[in-house]
């Protein structure tokens, strides 16, 4: 059903662009910018699609409701 689900989280570093798979049961603590070779932690949130990314983890959403 919500297989594959994409967006794109932007690197706070050195802003690079990249697409990503979002996981649809668990959270995203960090991710590997491919642009600057960082490892981005999530800081506000506890996931950095909603941190960085153009679209909320299905998680976070699951526990607004
Ligand atoms: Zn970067």
């Amino acid at each position: 059903m919500n297989a594959n689900i994409m967006g794109n989280v932007t690197c706070p570093k050195c802003g690079h662009k990249q697409p990503m798979k979002i996981p649809s049961s668990s959270c995203q603590a960090f991710y590997k910018c491919e642009g600057c070779k960082s490892m981005i932690p999530a800081e506000k949130s506890c996931c950095v699609f909603c941190d960085y990314g153009d679209r909320k983890c299905p998680a976070a959403e699951k526990h607004k409701k």
